[in-house]
């Protein structure tokens, strides 16, 4: 269309979140090597647990090879402390509901999906994008027999998790803190990561610091940073040979990857300054647009990691979208995320939208989904914004995440706040 024909591309693209090294993370790296700590032992992955812990605020955190796996064996932790060993073969969550953020990435609770348990989804908080509390209550009238949630916080802007644990507290429940996105993050300044009783964090390539790949099982209690060091080499019992009572798992973190992450570890401050300064460029930039940025909710220090943005109802031009395509209608002073991340597209800068609901995942078409108002029902087709109280389903449809890489310029984000307003003309 006319109104974007002047946009020029950029020779090299932004990311949307891309690694950033400073030389640290090569020093650890080359000492496992020198040192020939080639393994999933020595000294990096030491050093790793002692600084997570630290920056976290907990006692405890055992490097794990992901997020994913650190998340596995919480849910194993909590199920086997609620219902018990499993028999072989059996998953420690078998046949028993677990609530579940809704608005996240499906990491934070497929793993609940790998012990048998079934996901019943938690709507979002308008105010905060995060697990609405009230609907946690409402879950909980509904379903008092649950005794484990999965909570997230969503692209570093913590709502109350702080909360979210005293409801869980109330009804008996253990609640799992992913706060995979929400390193650096904190509530009342205390550190996102510490308020759950089983907590995990990622150091995965696109997060605020990176490992490559890589993460940590948070706890403040030794028992279970001792079982996760067990289970996440292969569980072998304290004899000659090796021995096995339990099932074991081979997710532990190599030392070469554990000496990324540690030279990460000095710089995450200053990624956290930077991520502001783009979140704040965004907010002043695209001031007098009819949108609004992710929201900060009172009392918490985001990381910012990813600036978001969400379109006001009367601006949205019409957008639908079936399982794999999206398809819009240009309309004057109007938009839609789909023709946001085209044009973001259209000058190699990488937007992506909003993570879409579970509820409304295929996988999940069945499972229940329950808001502040009482269950929604599942929606796996296009959803028009306005017509229900699904928060997750209306946040999806008019929201999208934008280029927050901390290596971009000034200038480079200028011409990306540029390329949206032109979007509203
Ligand atoms: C990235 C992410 C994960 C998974 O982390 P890995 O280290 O890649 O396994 C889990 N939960 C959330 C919310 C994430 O953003």
């Amino acid at each position: 269309m006319f109104r974007r024909k002047d946009l020029v591309p950029f020779d090299k693209k932004i990311w949307l979140s891309s690694p950033t090294m400073h030389g640290d993370e090569l020093k650890w790296m080359t000492d496992a090597y020198n040192k020939n700590w080639m393994t999933t032992a020595g000294e990096n992955v030491n050093e790793l647990e002692r600084i997570a812990a630290e920056s976290a605020g907990v006692k405890y955190a055992v490097a794990l090879c992901n997020c994913t796996s650190a998340l596995h064996l919480c849910v194993k932790l909590a199920g086997e402390k609620l219902y018990g060993k499993p028999f072989v073969g059996h998953g420690a969550l078998e046949g028993k509901k677990v609530f579940c953020s809704d608005m996240t990435f499906d990491a934070t609770l497929n793993p609940v999906v790998y012990e048998g348990g079934i996901p019943i989804f938690i709507d979002t908080e308008r105010e905060s994008w995060n697990m609405d509390p009230v609907a946690l209550e409402k879950a909980f009238e509904l379903y008092p027999e649950v005794k484990l949630v999965v909570s997230a916080e969503l692209y570093g802007f913590p709502g109350r998790m702080d909360e979210i644990k005293k409801i869980c507290e109330k009804h008996g429940a253990l609640l799992i803190e992913d706060a995979a996105e929400a390193m650096g993050a904190s509530i009342d300044n205390k550190q996102c990561g510490s308020f759950g009783d089983y907590g995990a964090i990622s150091y995965n390539g696109n997060k605020i610091i990176t490992g490559s790949s890589g993460g940590c099982l948070l706890t403040d209690d030794i028992e279970v940073a001792n079982k996760t060091r067990k289970w996440s080499t292969q569980a072998r019992e304290n004899a000659p040979w090796y021995q096995h009572e339990e099932v074991g798992y081979n997710y532990r973190i190599s030392n070469v990857v554990a000496g990324i992450a540690r030279g990460q570890y000095p710089y995450l401050e200053e990624h956290i300054k930077q991520k502001k300064a783009i979140y704040e460029r965004y907010v002043e930039g695209l001031k007098g647009l009819p949108i609004k940025m992710n929201p900060i909710t009172k009392g918490t220090k985001p990381n910012y990691w990813l600036s978001a943005l969400i379109i006001d109802k009367d601006a949205m031009c019409k957008q639908v979208r079936d399982d794999k395509k999206a398809i819009y209608i240009p309309e004057e002073g109007k938009s839609c995320p789909t023709e946001i991340l085209e044009v973001l597209a259209s000058i190699n800068a990488e937007g992506r939208p909003i993570w879409k609901p579970m509820h409304m995942q295929p996988l999940y078409r069945m499972h229940e989904c329950i808001g502040r108002l009482g269950t929604i029902r599942c929606k796996t087709n296009a959803y028009i914004s306005g017509e229900s109280e699904d928060v997750g389903a209306d946040i999806f449809e008019r929201g999208c995440c934008l280029p927050s890489d901390n290596k971009m310029t000034k200038e480079e984000q200028e011409v990306i706040i540029e390329a949206i307003k032109r979007c509203f003309e």
